[in-house]
Formats: C-alpha cells, sequence, structure tokens
C-alpha cells in the first residue's frame, strides 16, 4: 500500500501491454536455460523493463506471479513449499530496496532514454544495484537460515555475473524499443531470447545425453571385465545409483518361464534378503513390460499404484522398470524407484536399457565362466571335486600352515576293496553306481568339516583343515564304518533287468597330518597313501591306518 501510495502506478490504459509483459515472463521463466544440471531462469530483463516502464508496483506483482511460475516449473516437492513464502519476502524486499534506491538517485518512470540521454545512467545504475542487493540477501538468508558461510566467489555467483551482464542489456533494450515502438518490442526481443533459450536448453540436454552414453559404456566394460555374478550385479546397481537418484533397486530373475524372483535386492544403500514373494510374469508392473516389451517410466505413486503386484516400500514415488534382454529373451527385470517424484527422465531411461543390455550380456560371460569354473573342479562322475582341484586346495592350505594362518591339517586317502572284483561281476556301470553312491555319502558325512573329492579311480581323499591327527582317525573310521555297514543298492542288474541288488563294499583308510608327519602337501599325500597300503590293505583291509615313522 506504501509502495502505491508514493508511487503510483501509470498504468495509463496500459493493461494490454502488461498482460504482454507477464506472457512474455510466463514464457521465459517456463523455458529455464539448464547450465551444469541447474535450470536458471533469468526473468530480470523483463521485470527490470517492466520496472522502468510501469513503477514499483508492477514490477512487484510481475516478480511475485514469476516467483509462482518458477517454483510450478521446478515442481519443488511438498517439503519444499516453505521456499515460496521465503522467496516471495526476498523479492519483495529485493524490489523494494533497488527501486527506492532507483528514486533516490533521481530516476524516473516511463521517462524516454533517448531524448533525455541524462537518465540513462540511473536507469543502467538500476540494474546493477538490483544484483548487488540480490547477492547481499542471499547470502545474509544463507547465513541465516543454513548457518553457511558467506563466500562471494562460488561459482553460483560467477553465473550469476555472467548471466546478469547478458540479461541487464537486453532488459534496458527491453524498455528503450517498448518506449518507441510499444508492444511489437516485446516480439522483436523476445523471440530471439526465447529461441536462445530454447537452442541452449537442446544443447545441454543433449551434452547430457551424451555424458551419460559415455558412462554407460565405461559401466559397460567393467561389468565385462567382471566374472562372478554376484559382483556383476553389485558393480550394475552402483554405478546405476551413481548416475540416477535409486532409493530402491531390484533384479528379478524369471524362474521357470513364469515367475518373477528377486536375485539382489538393495534398499537406501542397503543390501537386503531376497525373501520377497515371487509375481507371476503376467502381473504387476513387470507384466506390463513384458507384455509390451517396453520399458517403463512412472513419475509418481499414483502412475503405478494401481497396477504394481510387486512389493515395493511405502515411499516409493518414482518407478523405471527395463527388461533384461539378451538374443530377444528376456531373462529378467530390473526395477528402480525413488522416494522423490519425478526423479527419472525419458532420456536417463534410456541409459538404463542400455545399461541393462550391457548387464546381460555381463551375466551371461559370468555364469558362463562359473559353469566352466565348475565344471574343470569337478568329477563328471561323482560331481565330487577332481584331482586337479584337491591338489590346488592343498597347496594352499599348506602354504597357510606354512605361513602360521593355520595350525592342523589332516589327509584321509581311501581305496574300495577288491573293487575290480565289484566290477567283474556286476559291470562296470554298476560299480560307478557304487562309486557316485560313495561320493553322495562321503559329501553328507563330513559336510563343512572338510573337503572331499575325487583323487583317482575308486580312491578319494577328504582334506580336513584345522584338524588334528586323532580328529581325523575318528572321521576316518565313522566313514569305513559308514561304507561297511550299509549296503550299496544297484538299481539295473548285469542282465539289463530293472531288480535292485545289495551289494556290499569295504574300503582301507589311510590317514596322515600336518605338520608331524610332512613338511609340504606331496609328502602329506605320500605318507597317508602309505598308511593306506601298509597299515590298511597288507593288514587284511577294511581298516583305518595312520601313517608312522
Ligand atoms: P584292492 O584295492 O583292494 O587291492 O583291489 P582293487 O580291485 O580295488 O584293486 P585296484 O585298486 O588295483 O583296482 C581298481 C579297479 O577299480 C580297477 C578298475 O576296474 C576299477 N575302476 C577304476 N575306476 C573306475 C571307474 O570309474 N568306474 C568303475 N566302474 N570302475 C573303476
Ligand atoms: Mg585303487
Ligand atoms: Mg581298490
Amino acid at each position: 500500500m506504501l509502495t502505491y501510495h508514493f508511487y503510483p502506478p501509470d498504468f495509463s490504459g496500459q493493461g494490454i501491454s502488461l498482460v504482454a509483459f507477464f506472457i512474455l515472463m510466463f514464457f521465459v521463466s517456463s523455458m529455464p536455460m539448464v547450465i551444469n544440471n541447474t535450470p536458471i531462469f533469468l526473468i530480470q530483463w523483463v521485470t527490470m523493463a517492466v520496472f522502468l516502464t510501469f513503477g514499483l508496483l508492477a514490477e512487484m506483482i510481475l516478480v511475485q506471479l514469476g516467483i509462482l511460475v518458477l517454483l510450478l516449473r521446478l515442481k519443488i516437492q511438498k517439503d519444499q513449499l516453505f521456499r515460496l513464502p521465503l522467496n516471495s519476502l526476498l523479492f519483495f524486499t529485493l524490489s523494494l530496496l533497488s527501486g527506492l534506491a532507483y528514486f533516490a538517485m533521481g530516476g524516473k518512470i516511463g521517462v524516454d532514454l533517448i531524448d533525455n540521454p541524462q537518465y540513462f545512467w540511473v536507469a543502467a545504475a538500476y540494474p546493477v544495484i538490483h544484483f548487488t542487493l540480490n547477492q547481499v540477501l542471499i547470502s545474509v538468508i544463507q547465513a541465516a537460515l543454513y548457518g553457511r558461510k558467506i563466500s562471494f566467489l562460488e561459482k553460483d555467483l560467477i553465473w550469476e555475473t555472467i548471466t546478469s551482464l547478458i540479461t541487464f542489456p537486453i532488459g534496458l533494450i527491453l524498455y528503450i524499443l517498448y518506449s518507441e515502438v510499444g508492444i511489437l518490442a516485446l516480439l522483436f526481443v523476445g523471440v530471439p531470447f526465447v529461441s536462445l533459450s530454447i537452442i541452449l536448453h537442446l544443447y545441454y540436454s543433449s551434452e547430457k545425453v551424451i555424458d551419460y552414453l559415455q558412462k554407460a559404456a565405461d559401466i559397460g566394460h567393467q561389468m565385462a571385465e567382471r566374472l562372478d555374478v554376484n559382483e556383476v550385479m553389485e558393480l550394475f546397481i552402483l554405478k546405476l545409483s551413481e548416475m540416477l537418484p535409486v532409493d530402491y533397486a531390484y533384479i528379478l530373475d524369471i524362474k521357470d518361464n513364469d515367475e518373477l524372483h528377486t536375485i539382489y535386492r538393495i534398499e537406501h544403500g542397503k543390501m537386503k534378503k531376497n525373501d520377497l514373494k515371487p509375481t507371476k510374469k503376467s502381473e504387476g508392473i513387470s507384466g506390463l513390460v513384458l507384455g509390451t516389451g517396453k520399458s517403463a517410466l512412472f513419475h509418481s505413486r499414483k502412475k503405478w499404484k494401481s497396477i504394481a503386484k510387486e512389493f515395493l516400500p511405502g515411499d516409493a514415488e518414482s518407478l523405471i522398470c527395463v527388461p533384461i534382454i539378451r538374443s530377444n529373451e528376456v531373462l529378467g527385470m530390473l526395477l528402480l524407484s525413488s522416494a522423490k517424484k519425478r526423479s527419472y527422465e525419458k532420456s536417463q531411461l534410456m541409459i538404463v536399457d542400455i545399461l541393462c543390455s550391457h548387464f546381460a550380456i555381463a551375466i551371461e560371460n559370468a555364469k558362463h565362466y562359473e559353469e566352466t569354473k565348475a565344471k574343470s573342479e569337478r568329477c563328471a562322475l561323482t560331481k565330487l571335486f577332481n584331482y586337479r582341484y584337491i591338489e590346488a586346495k592343498l597347496n594352499e592350505e599348506f602354504s597357510r600352515l606354512q605361513n602360521g594362518e593355520r595350525e592342523l591339517l589332516s589327509l584321509i586317502i581311501l581305496d574300495i576293496d577288491h573293487f575290480k572284483k565289484v566290477n567283474d561281476t556286476y559291470g562296470h556301470q554298476s560299480g560307478n553306481e557304487i562309486l557316485c553312491e560313495l561320493a553322495d555319502r562321503l559329501t553328507n558325512l563330513i559336510n563343512t568339516a572338510g573337503i572331499a573329492a575325487r583323487y583317482g579311480g575308486e580312491e578319494f581323499v577328504v582334506l580336513m583343515p584345522e584338524t588334528s591327527k586323532d580328529d581325523a582317525i575318528g572321521w576316518a573310521e565313522l566313514i569305513r564304518q559308514n561304507i561297511a555297514n550299509r549296503p550299496f543298492i544297484l538299481k539295473q542288474n548285469i542282465d539289463g533287468r530293472s531288480s535292485s541288488t545289495k551289494v556290499y563294499i569295504t574300503a582301507s583308510i589311510g590317514v596322515a597330518a600336518a605338520p608331524e608327519d610332512a613338511d609340504d602337501s606331496l609328502a602329506l599325500i605320500r605318507h597317508a597313501d602309505r598308511a593306506l597300503y601298509v597299515g590298511a590293505k597288507r593288514a587284511g583291509r577294511n581298516r583305518v591306518a595312520e601313517y608312522v615313522k
């Protein structure tokens, strides 16, 4: 009211022009320039021209409307709504102080600067005062609100100075041109400015996409280098979280061609158990994505709430769902969510899509590697570890013993008695069945107490780290009894008749232990073997013998 009283607006039939200025401002504020990922709204040049033309009150109203448009455009969250009155007050003060300063310097409203060049410098000083006051006010508010130190050389300030240097002359030109040609001036100045905004906006979005693509390629390479399925998943989610705001991340695997099971789950940066209820392939958000074959992007909970069948925490808002596809086959699904609305853009969805292809390849490679590795470590018949694996393991364990990581290491070696006879009586195939059954019994019996392996034909070993010789002898005795006391059931007969036959077998077992019996891994095997032949076989078989020097 005071403003109105002391500086009555000079609208004199220029209501239409004011509306035109408002429209111009609306356009400018809804097309921000994006610099360093921050939208920059340059409306000062419009409000400045309005001030010089119509006076303080008109400028104040326009600025307040502008703030409203800006905040709507930025789609601020509810918890950020406090910024509205704060910004209003800030800009109100700013308008008032700069306006008063202008009048104090002898500035006039609506003066023709071409005919009265003496007023030009006052008009030019107005934006400088406006700019300086703005910086001072912002610093004061930051210091008061956030306790931040006032630093005048921040990046923001540099950008503001540069953009102000560009926009204030435009404001002055708009004012002069408006006073010469009227409303057409808005078109002459507004159209180039808005076009420039659009071009810069496009330029920065493409820059951003290029940057994302480069990152995606980089992540793709890094994933390709990992040979462990879990490591690939970990890296994938980690990198996604670095690129995008991710509060929840799920990797779903299609099992039995029908159900989606969570195989990786991160919530607020923490790994969680994969114990979520599986969903049907045709249900929920993933069902929709599978049905259309296209990734989906939702800006808020409202948009997906009605279709979701998947478990999603209560505060999940923005959501991305992308199929993981390899050779035209959907292997699984990626679900990302953020607790904020509008966290993801379309261009980001595209990048996630590309990353999912890299991920699918990396996972397939890692799986293939793991399968090959497992095959090379195991015996094809019994699925036990093989000679190669157990020898490497033995060397490894021996080094641990030597560098003090372990104190004890025992080795059990087992040879089936008269196995040639079993083969002769029941056939080679039946012999194989017995070997498999024996392998199963060994694994179940030893469990985690040691590592069982098939050492050769009908010979098996059990490597027992951190087990004393006496304990190992105890285990060996258990194994011996388990073999001798329970018959092996053969499902097929030598004649091909499908009857089941009980076969009783026995085994001879030798035990040696480090450090007392051996200084190196080869000696440990040799000595256990010696115990087997000398102590057990020669002494009549079906017995356990320990190595004696
Ligand atoms: P012992 O050890 O008690 O002296 O007598 P043995 O008859 O078991 O003698 P040896 O250990 O020398 O013979 C091993 C036999 O085991 C020879 C071979 O026919 C049989 N054998 C080795 N590997 C396999 C296999 O993979 N499958 C089957 N069915 N038999 C095998
Ligand atoms: Mg043998
Ligand atoms: Mg034998």
